[in-house]
């Protein structure tokens, strides 16, 4: 069954063709394999390098450097539709889509001809890496450190919990390179992962999207050449928010992917379980919950659509990015439980999908930054 709301909203013959595209290869591809995923923790390789050839990695980076040339809107509907089939998948999308954009914002054509192509075809892999033990939320307490050697810079510290960690080529990699100059005294390297010095912490087994591999990054003394700074030394900080705004509405279209298949299982599951004699769809407490998830799935699109027609207007999209990825995660989280509550005790069951996308949602009200910091972003920029 495929429920499409919004679709009165019309879509340009590109976006529909681009949604149709991730949705195909979603329900033919990525669905009928993702329980077997989550069970084994695989990291689908051979998906990647489809997607890369179906010009569904790097959506919005210019074709030019390799990307689909497309806009976030293009970019929030590929990721509702990959995520319906696994949100594992979709993340690494957007993985993908947050390197891709810091380094065509950012990159030298040298550093777009080592890490950005490649990384598009699906050749190199990459992780963005941020938080350490001392700095999650607060990355203002961020330890790592780069210091001047030469031409080069030496490397030390120490991140977790880093997305594609146990399987990255390379990692953009925050690091403090003046002590005493805050938010200001940060700057991004990237580092091939290879490099003397660089070892990986163990993979994390995660309670959900356990397809996306996660775990740490420790450097030790990593000597990098002078060309691996990205972008002016001191604006790192700066740098890796900037391309949240995108990545938040990437992480909110995600969220509404889970929410959509969730919606799906409950009418499918409503209709056909019969207690006391009838469909349980025709009970009101059940009618109210799938009613509820239709409304939140409504409003979680508009919020995306809203914040994606902020992002291609070039205009501030902040706040609307905060509002959709926040609304959208905590959407997800409750919603997902309730289809587990319409399953009964077969949604409480592991191989039946609604127990899987109960798990694989928490993680969005987390990272890309905690919910609790989204309201942070909206009310400074409420109160400013
Ligand atoms: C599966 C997974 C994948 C991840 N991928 C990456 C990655 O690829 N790259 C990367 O850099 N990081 C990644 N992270 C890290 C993630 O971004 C952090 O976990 C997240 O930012 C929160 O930091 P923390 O876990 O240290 O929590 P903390 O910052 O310690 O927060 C703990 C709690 O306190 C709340 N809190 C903190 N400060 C405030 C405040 N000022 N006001 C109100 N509440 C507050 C938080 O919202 C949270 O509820 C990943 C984490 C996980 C689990």
């Amino acid at each position: 069954m495929t429920i499409d709301l919004m679709d009165a909203q019309g879509l340009s013959e590109a976006h529909a063709a681009m949604r149709e595209t991730a949705r195909r290869f979603a329900a033919a591809e990525i669905a009928p394999v993702a329980a077997e995923l989550d069970e084994s923790e695989a990291y689908p390789g051979e998906f990647y390098a489809r997607l890369a050839a179906a010009g569904l990695f790097g959506i919005t980076v210019p074709e030019a450097l390799g990307g689909a040339g497309a806009d976030a809107l293009a970019y929030a509907l590929v990721m509702e539709e990959l995520s319906r089939g696994y949100a594992s998948v979709a993340d690494q999308v957007g993985l993908v889509e947050l390197l891709g954009t810091l380094l065509t914002q950012y990159g030298s054509p040298a550093q777009q001809e080592r890490y950005l192509r490649p990384l598009l075809k699906a050749e190199r892999r990459c992780a963005y890496a941020l938080t350490e033990a001392e700095a999650g939320s607060d990355l203002g307490s961020l330890r790592t450190a780069a210091r001047r050697d030469g031409e080069g810079w030496v490397l030390s510290g120490a991140k977790l919990w880093i997305h594609n960690a146990p399987v990255a080529d390379f990692a953009a990699v925050l690091a403090r390179t003046d002590p005493a100059a805050g938010h200001r005294g940060m700057s991004v390297f990237l580092v091939d992962l290879d490099s003397p010095g660089v070892t990986r912490g163990r993979k994390e087994h995660k309670m959900g999207q356990r397809a996306s591999p996660v775990g740490g990054l420790a450097f030790d003394e990593v000597r990098l050449p002078r060309d691996a700074l990205l972008g002016p030394e001191g604006r790192g900080f700066h740098m890796m928010m900037s391309v949240l705004d995108k990545g938040r509405v990437g992480i909110a279209a995600l969220a509404l992917g889970i929410l959509m298949a969730a919606l799906e299982d409950s009418i499918a599951y409503a209709r056909q379980r019969v207690q006391f004699g009838k469909p349980i769809a025709e009970f009101q407490a059940v009618q109210w919950m799938i009613a509820d998830m239709a409304k939140d799935v409504q409003a979680t699109r508009l919020m995306i659509m809203e914040a994606a027609r902020l992002l291609d207007g070039g205009g501030r999209a902040t706040l609307a990015a905060s509002m959709a990825k926040c609304f959208a995660a905590d959407a997800a989280v409750a919603r997902t439980a309730d289809a587990v509550q319409i399953h009964g005790g077969s949604g409480y069951i592991r191989g039946v999908r609604v127990e899987r996308l109960y798990r694989d949602a928490k993680i969005t009200q987390i990272y890309e930054g905690t919910n609790q910091i989204q309201r942070m972003i909206m009310a400074r920029t409420l109160l400013a």
